[in-house]
């Protein structure tokens, strides 16, 4: 039987038995749905509706600090222009 290993999302880390490892939780379909924001959390935290979250595996303090700055970037992304979005005019 392989034993399944989890592998830090940001730093490539294999996890072991020793480490403090988080989840952090995002919303893939954020601009539909509205849940706007980043959570973080142990790795064996109760999550009801896991499926319809992006979980992904962090190994510790400093790989979460790195999450959280990459997330508040994007934050900084200017949206794409959609085709409901109403057209500036020139006045
Ligand atoms: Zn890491």
């Amino acid at each position: 039987m392989q034993i399944p290993h989890t592998v830090c999302d940001i730093c490539g880390r294999m996890k072991q038995e020793t480490n403090q490892w988080l989840i952090a939780v995002t919303d893939p379909a954020s601009k539909t749905t509205g849940n706007v924001g980043i959570a973080f959390g142990p790795a064996n935290a109760a999550l009801d509706e896991r499926h319809l979250f992006l979980i992904e595996d962090i190994c510790g303090q400093a790989c979460a600090h790195t999450r959280l700055s990459r997330y508040l970037d994007e934050l900084q992304q200017p949206a794409p222009p959609t085709a409901d979005a109403p057209e500036e005019t020139a006045q």
